[in-house]
């Protein structure tokens, strides 16, 4: 059997390991007490338990299998980790401080699929999936280097989660089941450029995760410019999943709208997507774009200002956020590239 890694371990595998080492059932609770309640994955530091088996534990799990390789810090407290995996691939987590609370970023696949032509994540396609103790342990680099437990999770870092369901579905019941970490579903939004059988398998979930869905463009001949292939889905089966979201799980859907200038960013676009947020009852996200391809350029303020009045003037939430918009938060995936860069 190959080994099990420790931040994904029920506790079924627990108990049934601490048996075959010869010690008694409750040590596997004291274990996962650490792992789950404290955030603790080196058996060192677990100090109610015997010295024996805290250094066969070592033996038996894969307890961290991933580090931070390098640290790149905002000039608004952000700050970008570059998380290097155990085959020497690299991930992005993002940890974002307001005066209000604390939000992280995670990534789900090492590179990815969907390959949206403004993206640094798409430029080299999918290398693989991340297993889901990868996507836990970010979370714990996270808490590590911040000192705190974040109050949101929003999966918008490297990947198209809901391309990879099944291991982004196991780490998001370790982080909500009361028995593991037990954090509010409410509190994470999960990030999808619109692959919509995977709404439809969030749905079967049946937690209250908010979906925020990347559009983009309101018709579907600037979308197919923008996510260019087969991953890119009509906008009408999106909205269409969208509604079933929010009848099936009861929660606001939120459209991303990463503005390029020139593409997508005029007073039309503004208007019919103030149509489309207000028949669908969704939030809008404006993500100013961040330059890190030739191809796109990021709208002026004034334009960016502009947009984001046509919506509200209509009574539409929008979010902006222009001071993170800069060097580390909006880019993800542009610290993986340049690891790429380096190592060649
Ligand atoms: N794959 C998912 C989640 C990761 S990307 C998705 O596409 O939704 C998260 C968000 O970051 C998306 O809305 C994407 O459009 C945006 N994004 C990616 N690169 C960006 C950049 N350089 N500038 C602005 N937004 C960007
Ligand atoms: Fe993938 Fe999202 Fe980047 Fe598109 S925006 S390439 S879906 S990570």
């Amino acid at each position: 059997m190959s080994l099990r890694a420790l931040a994904n371990c029920t506790y079924s595998d627990m108990e049934s390991l601490v048996k075959d080492l010869g010690q008694p059932v409750f040590r596997a609770k004291q274990i996962m007490e650490w792992v789950f309640k404290h955030y603790e994955l080196d058996p060192e530091r677990m100090l109610n338990l015997p010295l024996k088996l805290r250094k066969d534990l070592k033996t038996k799990l894969i307890c961290m299998s991933s580090e931070i390789k390098e640290l790149s810090k905002g000039d608004d407290k952000t700050t970008k980790l570059l998380i290097s995996l155990s085959d020497k691939e690299a991930v992005e987590m993002v940890i974002i401080p307001s005066r209000e609370r604390l939000t992280f970023c995670l990534s789900t696949q090492v590179g990815c699929p969907v390959g949206c032509r403004f993206c640094a994540s798409g430029e080299g396609g999918l290398v693989r999936n991340l297993e889901a103790h990868e996507i836990i342990e970010q979370l714990y680099h996270g808490i590590a280097h911040s000192g705190s437990f974040p109050d949101n999770i929003v999966f918008m870092g490297i990947g198209e989660g809901l391309l990879n369901f099944d291991k982004l579905a196991a780490a998001l019941g370790k982080i909500t089941e009361a028995d593991y970490i037990g954090m509010s579903p409410r509190r994470i939004t999960i990030s999808t450029s619109g692959y919509v059988p995977g709404i439809y398998r969030l749905i079967e979930l049946g937690k209250p995760f908010i979906l925020a869905v990347s559009l983009h463009a309101v018709d579907d001949a600037t979308r197919a410019e923008i996510i260019p292939g087969k991953l890119c889905y009509p906008i009408a089966e999106i909205l269409q999943a969208c509604d079933d979201y929010e009848k099936e799980i009861g929660r606001m859907v939120t459209f991303e709208y990463t503005m390029l200038a020139g593409i997508n960013d005029s007073n039309a676009d503004a208007e019919k997507l103030a149509k489309m947020a207000r028949r669908h009852h969704a939030k809008i996200n404006l993500i100013p774009y961040n330059e890190t391809s030739k191809e796109f350029k990021r709208p002026k303020e004034i334009d960016i200002f502009n947009f984001r009045d046509i919506l509200e003037k209509v009574g539409v939430t929008v979010m902006l956020r222009l001071e993170k918009g800069g060097k580390v938060n909006a880019a993800c995936g542009q610290l993986r590239v340049q690891h790429i860069k380096d190592q060649k």
